[in-house]
């Protein structure tokens, strides 16, 4: 007798072949039997007429790290179709955390039952959780140079390259799948291009994956494809770029240059692939806004040169400087953690600072 028989639907397999009708028979944790199942008997048959069957989906770029343990039935993931999600994205990782790095501040916010330090301590605290979901992560790159010298513009010495190259090494030997950099992001954006080549090259021998939230999605877009099949020529390591996008209005039309530049790069044998979500919006930290400058170190040395009148002020023109379109309009916050600014959630930029 089978555990489980799924009947009535049409099957898609995920290697692109037609739907076939058949019922599927699941024994254990195990697909069974395929085929015109109505002789057989099982413990539960679930009826999936009018309705089409496929393997869990894979969503290749995740964020839910932390947010697992906090909602480890994951509904906007399960409801989806999702069962296996990859996080550590966009550089940020759950670990490694030492006492220079900390966690995004969003993760920060909330509160968690266990504590942890490295990728085995992190999966023990996850899989505790029981999540809904499989989980594969990635080391963030931001969270990893983080760990070894905190958030200083400046390169790695020699000595912290190799901590790195060492940290890297043992969260690879210890079930992570690849690198993820995001190069918009501090420290990741002091980095040069030579210790990401590095830290890249271990990911080729790991045949891990190089994943990127590249350095500028706008109008530097093509010198950041660039850059990105640059590392992967250098270390043999695969590439993702992760969510693929021409920034901002005004640069949409460098998509097919950026096209021709990853399909020049895949005739030439590099093996670069990318993803895209389906909608023309983005969602980030609004401090992405800052210049690199003042991006730079502890958050309450951010913070003291926001409240400064004349670094303010350098901010502001900087800013504005680096802007074609009118983002103020376009830019939405989506939410707001500390309590008594909870009011500006869901205003415009501009609405927002017309209150303040
Ligand atoms: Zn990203």
């Amino acid at each position: 007798m089978l555990d489980y028989k799924i009947t009535g639907g049409t099957i898609f397999d995920g290697t692109g072949k037609k739907g076939v009708p058949a019922d599927i028979g699941i024994k254990n944790d195990t697909i069974a039997e395929i085929g015109n199942l109505s002789q057989v008997t099982a413990r539960k048959t679930i009826d999936a007429s009018r309705k089409n069957v496929c393997p869990g989906f894979i969503d290749v770029h995740s964020h839910s790290d932390v947010f697992l343990m906090i909602e480890p039935s994951a509904p906007s993931k399960i409801l989806q179709g999702v069962t296996t999600e990859v996080v550590g994205n966009c550089g940020a990782s759950a670990f490694p955390l030492t006492k220079k790095n900390r966690l995004p501040s969003d993760w920060a916010a909330q509160n968690y039952k266990t504590k942890w330090h490295d990728i085995n301590t992190y999966f023990h605290a996850l899989m505790k959780t029981k999540p809904a979901v499989n989980v594969v992560s990635l080391v963030g790159h931001n969270t990893l140079r983080a760990s070894v010298m905190g958030y200083e513009n400046r390169p790695a010495s020699s000595d912290e390259i190799r901590q790195m190259e060492y940290l890297l090494e043992q969260a690879m030997d210890n079930g992570a799948k690849g690198l993820s950099t995001g190069l918009v992001y501090p420290p990741g954006m002091f980095t040069p291009l030579s210790e990401i080549k590095k830290l890249a090259k271990i990911i080729s021998r790991y045949k891990g994956i190089y994943a990127s939230h590249m350095r500028n999605e706008g109008r530097k877009i093509c010198e950041s494809i660039k850059e990105t099949i640059e590392i992967a020529e250098a270390s043999g390591a695969k590439i993702q770029i992760s969510h693929l996008k021409t920034s901002g209005k005004s640069n949409w039309h460098l998509l097919d240059a950026v096209l021709e530049l990853i399909e020049n790069a895949r005739d030439e044998g590099i093996d670069v692939t990318a993803d895209r979500y389906p909608y023309i919006a983005g969602y980030t930290d609004l401090d992405i806004l800052l210049p690199h400058w003042a991006a730079e170190g502890e958050k309450k040395t951010i913070m003291a040169r926001l409240c400064d009148k004349k670094t303010r002020e350098e901010i502001i023109a900087e800013i504005q400087d680096s802007r074609t379109e009118n983002d103020w309009e376009n830019i939405v916050i989506a939410s707001v953690f500390a309590g008594k600014f909870k009011k500006f959630s869901g205003k415009k930029l501009s609405e927002a600072a017309s209150e303040m």
